[in-house]
């Protein structure tokens, strides 16, 4: 393409020439015409960029809107699975809480004076996890606030359980079921003939005869309250094991424990002995709830 100008006349001739320079294609076209179609090209080049660009732009867009769904479906089916294993593990709450004997929670826990979303609504929310695959912010929000909520459920829970077997442990630990010697019962609980023939009278423990000088245990964990003398009992020791349960040992050659001392079950606290009103060596003991005489051989063990 060739171009001359002719700043006279203003303007333009484009010739196209053949080599054989037949056939000699011209167009002459004015300055002003020339201006206006360079314009126009100019117009053209920059609306088809735009486009290009917006249709660039939506491609990209539409990439980012399935990633984004692909995500959203993601994290929809990760809150419904996460809300099944808070489910399954309130399940086995249940089932721990049955052997424990303990009562079931659900009463206790009350959430309407919070403001917060009922129970009915956490029934709708695990419905739409189940059929949505793609969640709103509200219902996302909504998700993750009974997911705290479960949490803090599971772990109020987890700790009430804890503490309660900590206190059945205690309690175990306080029941006089150990024997406190071996031998033979020579007395048991309750109404009886006196040995000293004066009547008969209430046997408040059992007597279990041994050799003078006998190993006497603690049946159970306590603290001392009691190592004296105390008139027919002879030498007496008391040990309080919580809960109301007490031990008396009467009739020793010997206390090895103070008042205030912590003992634990079968550690030895005296010996054996004939001391007070008593005929020949043996261990008075009794259990006492709440002061009141029960009979020892509903709490000692075979
Ligand atoms: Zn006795």
């Amino acid at each position: 393409m060739g171009k001359t100008s002719s700043k006279q006349k203003r303007y333009f001739t484009f010739m196209l020439v053949p080599h054989d320079e037949s056939n000699i294609f011209s167009v002459r076209i004015s300055h002003t015409i020339l201006f206006v179609l360079g314009l126009v090209a100019l117009g053209l080049i920059g609306s088809s960029s735009y486009v290009l660009t917006r249709h660039l732009d939506y491609q990209l867009t539409k990439r980012a809107n399935v990633q984004l769904a692909e995500k959203n479906a993601f994290f929809a089916q990760e809150l419904a699975n996460t809300h099944e294993a808070f489910q399954r593990v309130a399940k086995m709450e249940n089932e721990l809480r049955a052997m424990l004997k303990m009562q079931s929670k659900n009463e206790l826990i009350k959430y309407t004076g919070e403001g917060g979303p009922t129970m009915a609504d956490q029934v709708n929310l695990m419905r739409t996890l189940n059929q949505k695959a793609s969640l709103t912010q509200k219902e996302f929000n909504q998700s993750l606030t009974f997911l705290k909520r479960d949490a803090q459920e599971r772990l109020d829970t987890y700790q009430e359980m804890k503490k309660y077997i900590a206190t059945q442990r205690s309690v175990m630990a306080s029941r006089p079921s150990s024997w406190p010697v071996r031998g033979w019962i020579t007395s048991r609980f309750g109404m009886r003939q006196s040995p000293f023939q004066d009547g008969s009278m209430f046997h408040q423990g059992i007597d279990i005869a041994n050799e003078e000088g006998t190993s006497v245990k603690a049946p159970a964990d306590g603290v001392v309250t009691y190592s004296g003398w105390e008139g027919g009992y002879g030498k007496l020791a008391i040990i309080d094991h919580g809960y109301g349960i007490s031990t008396r040992y009467g009739h020793l050659s010997r206390q090895l424990v103070n008042v205030g001392q912590r003992v634990r079950r079968g550690q030895v606290i005296a010996f054996l002995g004939s001391t007070g009103r008593s005929t020949a060596p043996h261990l008075h003991f009794e259990v006492r709830l709440n002061g009141i005489p029960a009979d020892p051989l509903k709490y000692l063990k075979d």
